[in-house]
């Protein structure tokens, strides 16, 4: 695998990929290390997990550096994912067994009926190169913690955050093969997902990832969990702050360069305050620093692949073709890396790229409405279905218009993000399952009931 450095466009590292026969071994050596790993007393279990914790805290600038570098990540967001990261191993690590509880039932006198939770054995884990931390995090803390074991296939473009997350385990001292990377093209993911030994999926991704991924699980009867991407509405009322939301808004689709699946997308504003939002979500996007992403300044740094780039820039083309007004940005920058400008689409029609489709960078459509009903509408005129933001000094009113947006999560007065403590997941094309939160932790494991008289 060869990693090229977004920010500069030379090659960073090249790492030896596995092949199919490395793959048969790592299969063995997990369906190995579960038969001890689901004894262990979750206690046990439990502390490994904070351990892992204080191993991630002690390396921050190590592996954030490994993530700058491979994907081009602003370093002070890489530090803020590894703490982020630290959290969710902190979580699980309080809450684990409380989650996993056995749960009683109402039942005939004389009987004992309830549901315990067991492991399911080895998981897969397919994940993306956007928060190459995080995502691997948020899957490993809690479904090691409830006794299965993981195998990640991370995204051909972050080796090195992939060889570091095991790292982190091994150093926390979880027993050998509980967490493997495996170093492969997507091509041979099939393949372990059809092995016996491989009990359920998870993938975090685009849209043909998720299908493939899912079709080849749901063929072998296999429990699959999908993360998807996100078309996110930042819907803008009447009576909202208009000054926090055009800040909060401006960041909400700019961190991470944009590279996020719950960014800010399609921004949806009143009437009778776009000029006043417009005016300052311009200003606020313009005033956001891009640069090299190893400077704690930079706001945005590069793209993560210069083909992504590529693409983004496609969607943006073809969105003013079809009559989208650029605000700002627009164009690649003039100089060496992936860097495209922080982009705001004003009049963007219906239909464009930048209007139907994911936008995976910092290209922000902005559209005026007329009413409240139009605003939900175009709210929910979209395949996907991941988060949305809503914004008023209503908030019986916003809790009013979340009910009615089909997404999986809805944050009122703030830009929707990820927390430990909450059920994360989405709608529609955005995927199903849950992660995170006790819903998460349930989502691999058997549910046993059992009674007993
Ligand atoms: P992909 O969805 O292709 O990559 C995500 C992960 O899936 C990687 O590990 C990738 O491996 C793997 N993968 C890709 N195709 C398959 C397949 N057929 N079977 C099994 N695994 C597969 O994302 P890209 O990097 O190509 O980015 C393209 C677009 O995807 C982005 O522009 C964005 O719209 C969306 N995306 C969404 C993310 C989210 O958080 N929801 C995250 C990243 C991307 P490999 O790298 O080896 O191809």
């Amino acid at each position: 695998m060869q990693v090229i450095n977004p920010a500069t466009g030379e090659r960073a590292e090249t790492v030896e990929e596995h092949d199919a026969s490395d793959v048969q071994d790592a299969l063995e050596r997990s369906t190995a290390a579960y038969e001890e790993w689901r004894e262990r007393p979750i206690r046990e279990r439990e502390e490994l997990l904070a351990a892992a914790g204080d191993v991630l805290r002690e390396n921050e600038r190590e592996y954030a550096e490994t993530m700058t570098r491979e994907m081009g990540k602003p370093i002070s967001q890489a530090l803020a994912e590894i703490e982020k990261c630290a959290w969710v191993c902190d979580h699980y690590a309080q809450h684990g067994s409380a989650y996993l509880e056995a749960d009683s039932h109402p039942s005939p006198p004389g009987s004992d009926v309830e549901t315990v939770y067991d492991p399911l054995g080895p998981i897969l884990a397919v994940m993306p190169w956007n928060f190459p931390f995080w995502q691997v995090f948020r899957f490993a803390a809690p479904h090691l913690t409830s006794g299965n074991v993981g195998l990640l296939k991370h995204a051909s473009n972050v080796p090195g955050c992939a060889q570091a997350i095991e790292d982190v385990f091994r150093e926390a001292g979880y027993p050998e093969d509980v967490f493997q990377s495996l170093l492969i093209p997507s091509d041979l993911v099939d393949d372990i997902i059809e092995d016996e030994r491989v009990k359920a999926a998870t993938v975090t991704g685009s849209g043909p990832a998720g299908r493939a991924v899912a079709s080849t699980a749901g063929d072998q009867l296999k429990k699959s969990v999908l993360e998807l991407g996100g078309s996110d509405p930042f819907v803008v009322l009447d009576d909202a702050d208009i000054e926090d939301a055009a800040e909060t808004g401006a960041w909400a689709r700019n961190q991470n360069g944009g590279q996020s699946c719950i960014a800010g997308k399609r921004f949806l504003v009143h009437t009778d305050v776009y000029d006043e939002f417009l005016e300052r979500f311009v200003a606020e996007v313009e005033s956001l620093t891009v640069g090299d992403p190893m400077d704690v300044d930079t706001d945005v740094g590069p793209q993560a692949r210069e083909d992504l780039m590529e693409t983004l820039h496609e969607q943006v083309e073809a969105s003013v073709e079809a009559g989208a007004r650029v605000l700002t940005g627009g164009e690649p920058m003039d100089r060496d890396g992936a860097f495209y400008p922080p982009t705001v689409l004003a009049d963007v029609p219906e239909g464009c790229p930048a209007d139907s489709e994911e936008t995976f960078g910092p290209v922000a459509a902005v559209y005026e409405i007329d009413d409240a009903d139009g605003l939900l509408a175009k709210a929910n005129d979209t395949e996907l279905g991941l988060g949305a933001s809503v914004w008023t000094t209503d908030r019986a009113r916003g809790q009013r218009l979340a009910r009615e947006i089909d997404a999986g999560c809805v944050y009122i007065n703030q830009l929707v993000k990820s927390d430990p403590r909450v059920p994360f997941g989405g709608v529609k094309e955005s995927g199903y399952g849950r992660e995170l939160a006790r819903e998460g932790m349930l989502e691999f494991v058997n549910r046993k009931t059992v009674w007993t008289e």
